[in-house]
Parts: structure tokens; sequence; C-alpha cells
């Protein structure tokens, strides 16, 4: 395949890369934007292995069919509310490929073409370095960040005295590393500069917890773009080169959207949870205060005779998959003259859209289905709020505890309708480990159980009612 022709057919994906980004952006064409990513990628790899650097299909063939088989067995196995820490799974291996083509490309120069005049240029060192760096707190980050998202490591935040100061001072020697391995390229440095970048991942993401993990999962993303684009360099490869930069910038602005969403300053984020140490103190013991617990037969008369019903699903509805039979109830509610509307936390669930995914996986029609902003203000003249496991985004501590880790972060104001039902097994705490003390109020009504197994029940008592 001639030189131009790779060329063009790079343009040709890089173009259905943005194409799949821009459908991605909404719910209505992000199947559409899917397809040309498949596209896209289909085409990037097919014209890849045309190009004539490709000294034999063997090994390629190997790596492709092991990882397609990987792939599928995951994507088969993989449970919908496992998907967070995948995707910061597949953030780490994106990381660990970039230290491990820089170092390649460190150790074995000639292979790449990157020796001129007996020594590796100082650009490819500079290339090379980065891709190191960024690489490796990746990895070690999308570790911490799989940990947490996995329950193997608290999701509250962990801080340690003058965090910040080691942040720093590991950052400063990490660039002072750069600056020598360029002059004097050693393996010691080489080594040096992989351990205290993977040490920084590690110290960055570890502080981070409750309302903050969403926008770190985001920035993580975004530094496996840039990773992926520092091998592109070392590689001279201009679409791993577009590509990267695409999922880092796309994913710098999500991170940025968030923190706008979250009421969080991105700089804190990036450099590892600043304002952790308020998060002291967050959970307080409500001792044997009562609680009101209701059963499917009184959400289903009270929804019955209400004019309006919000409704606000949360973490609880992904794991339980209630979205199918929750549409069935707001269907029947509708049919006996309830307005029924969704409202949507930025960071419900345990991934950005992760309630729009399975919310139009029930075929809820999308005008129903309303942002934070758009809808916060019509829960005061609501009869019903809904909230079908959700717990940390209808918590007032983050209007009202300063000491809370969630303080700061909008929430949605449930409280505010007339009454509200709580579908959730127990009265155990959010992602941030916070107690939720709507569920004390006297317009609270909890329904324990399961909560497609409750909304079943409900529908089951509207249509014998
Ligand atoms: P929360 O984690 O605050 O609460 C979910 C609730 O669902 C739990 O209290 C749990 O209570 C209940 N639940 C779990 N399983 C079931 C079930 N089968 N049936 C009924 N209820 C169930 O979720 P929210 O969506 O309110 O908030 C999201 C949290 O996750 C925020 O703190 C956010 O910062 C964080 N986060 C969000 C990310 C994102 O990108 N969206 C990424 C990472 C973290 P019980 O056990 O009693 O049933």
């Amino acid at each position: 395949m001639t030189a131009s022709f790779i060329a063009i057919s790079y343009l040709v994906c890089a173009v259905l890369f943005i194409l799949a980004l821009r459908g991605l952006s909404s719910p209505e064409s992000a199947v559409q934007g899917n397809r040309l990513g498949i596209l896209g990628m289909t085409l990037a790899i097919m014209t890849t292995l045309c190009l004539p650097q490709v000294a034999s299909y063997g090994l390629i063939v190997a790596a492709l069919f092991a990882g397609g088989v990987v792939g599928a067995l995951i994507a088969k196995l993989i449970r919908m509310t496992a998907l967070p820490q995948l995707v910061a799974g597949f953030h780490s291996l994106v990381g660990l490929a970039a230290v491990l083509v820089a170092g390649a490309a460190f150790f074995e120069p000639e292979a790449f073409g990157l020796v001129h005049e007996g020594r590796i240029s100082y650009g490819s060192l500079i290339e090379i370095s980065l891709g190191v760096a960024i690489g490796a707190i990746t990895f070690t980050g999308s570790i911490i960040a799989f940990g947490k998202l996995q329950g193997l490591i608290s999701g509250s935040p962990l801080v340690f005295k003058f965090q910040h100061h080691v942040n720093l001072l590991l950052g400063a020697l990490s660039l002072v590393i750069v600056v020598v391995l360029v002059f004097n390229p050693s393996p010691a440095l080489f080594w040096g500069l992989v351990f205290l970048t993977g040490l920084l991942g590690f110290l960055l993401i570890l502080p981070i917890g409750g309302a903050d993990m969403p926008v770190v999962i985001s920035m993580l993303n975004s530094y496996s773009g840039w990773a992926a684009a520092a091998t592109g360099f070392t590689l001279e490869n201009p679409l791993l080169i577009v590509t990267g930069a695409l999922v880092g910038s796309s994913g710098a602005i999500l991170s940025y959207i968030m923190c706008k969403g979250m009421n969080r300053s991105i700089i804190n984020v990036i450099l590892g949870g600043f304002g952790g140490e308020q998060s002291a103190g967050a959970s307080k013991a409500h001792g044997d205060k009562p609680v009101k617990a209701g059963s499917a037969e009184d959400a289903a008369f009270i929804m019955k005779n209400a004019s309006s019903v919000i409704i606000v699903p949360g973490y609880g509805m992904a794991v339980a998959q209630a979205q199918h039979a929750l549409r069935e109830m707001s269907d029947i509610l509708k049919k006996h003259g309830v307005q029924v509307r969704y409202a949507i936390h930025p960071v419900a669930g345990r991934m950005p859209g992760h309630m729009n995914v399975l919310l139009a996986e029930a075929n809820v029609p999308y005008d129903e289905v309303l942002e934070l902003d758009e809808i916060n203000r019509d829960f005061s003249s609501t009869d019903v709020a809904f909230v079908i496991g959700a717990n940390d985004v209808t918590n007032p501590a983050a209007k009202t505890d300063p000491l809370s880790p969630i303080y700061g972060m909008p929430i949605l104001d449930v409280e505010k309708a007339k009454t509200v039902l709580f579908i959730k097994r127990s009265m155990a705490a959010g992602y941030a480990g916070v107690d939720n003390e709507l569920f004390f109020r006297s317009n609270t009504m909890m329904l324990f159980g399961d909560a497609k197994k409750m909304c079943e029940d409900i529908i089951k008592a509207l249509e014998n009612a």
C-alpha cells in the first residue's frame, strides 16, 4: 500500500472517530456513533496491517486472536454493574502499554529507527519520557480506581499528613529525572522515572473518594488518551496520535463539565484530592430514630392518587436491573393520569450517563428524562419523589454539612416533594459512606427490598387496586 493511500485511509479513520464522538454525545445518536467508531477502528486496524514496517503477521494474528477471545469473553460475562471498574481496568492497560512501548523504544532504539548520530535524539527521549510518565500514572492510578469501584479499597477518601507536599515533591523529582534522562539516557534513570511516576499515580488517586470519584474516572480516561498519543509519537503513527488526542481532550472536557456539575475545582481533582481532608467524620450515627416503612400496596395507593411523580434512579436500580419494571410501573401510572418524569443527577450510578443508558434500554421516552438543572425546581410542586436505589444524590448533607465528603455537590431536592418514597434494601449508606437523614423525615416512607421486586409488587398492587 502506498504512503499516500495509508495517509488518506488514516484521515478517513480520524473523521469517523470524530463523528463517533459526536454521535455519543446524545442518547438518540449514540448507537449510530458507536457504529461509526467500530467502522473507524476496523479500517484503522486493516490499514495498520498494511504498513511497510510490519515484518511478520504471525505475532500480530496471535495477539489479535488472544485479545479478541479475552474481549469477547469479558463482553459476555461482565455484569452491567461492573462496567465502571472494567473501564478503569482497561485504562490501566492503556497506561501499561504506553510504558512498555516507551521501554521497548528506550532499550531497542534501532528497531524503532530512533538512533541518529549514534544516540537517541533529544526529541525522541522527551517523547519516551512523556510516554513513561503519563503511562505509569495512568496505570497505577487506574488500578486504585478499579479497587475503589470494585469495593476492594474503601470509597472514602484516604488521607495522610503532608500528602500534597509528597505529591508535589514526587512531581518535581520526576521532572528533574526527565531533564537529566534526555541528556544522559541511562537505564537507572528510566526505571527511576517509572517508579516515581507510578508512585505518584497511586498517591494521586488514593485520597480521592466519595463524590469526586466520577471526575477521577473521566480524568484517568483523559490520561489514557494522552498516554496513547505519546505512544503514537514514539511509534511515529499519526492515527494513534490523533486518536489519543481525541480521547485525551474529550476526557478532559468531560472532567471539566463534571467538575462544574459537581461544584468541584478541576485543579484540586488533578492534584489529588485537595480538600479531601474535609471528609473526616463523614457519617453520623442516627441511633434509634424511628423510620416509617411502607409496603408496595402503600406506595401504589399514594402514587395512584398523585397528580405528579418524579422518579429518581440511582446505582441500586442498576444493581437490581429494575429499569424495565420501572417503565412498566410508570406506564400504568400514566394511564391513571399521573404525570411521570425522571430526574437524572450527573453522577447517579457509577459512570457518566449510567442512568440514561439504562432508561434508554427500557425505552423510556427521552422527553420524560430531565437533567438536575431542568427539574430540581419542580420537586416543591410534586406529590411524590420516587427514589429507586439512589442515595448520595439526594443527601442534604451536601448542602448542610461542611465536614461531609459530598459537601458542595448539587443534589436533587427530593425532600421538597409532598411524599418521598425510598426503595432500598436496608438503611445502609451510599457510595460516599454518608448517612442520609432524609430516611428519618416525616414525609419519607422507606420501601425496603430489591428495587426490581418492589417495582413488580407495586405493578401488581396497581393492577389489583
Ligand atoms: P449510592 O451509591 O449513593 O446509593 C445507591 C443505593 O442503592 C445504596 O444506598 C443501596 O442501599 C441501594 N441499592 C443497592 N442495591 C440495591 C438493590 N438491588 N435494590 C434496591 N436498592 C439497592 O448511589 P447514587 O446513584 O445515589 O449516587 C452515586 C454515587 O456514586 C455518588 O456518591 C457518586 O459520586 C459515586 N460515583 C459515581 C460515578 C459516576 O460516574 N456516576 C463513578 C464513581 C462513583 P442498600 O444497600 O440499602 O440497598
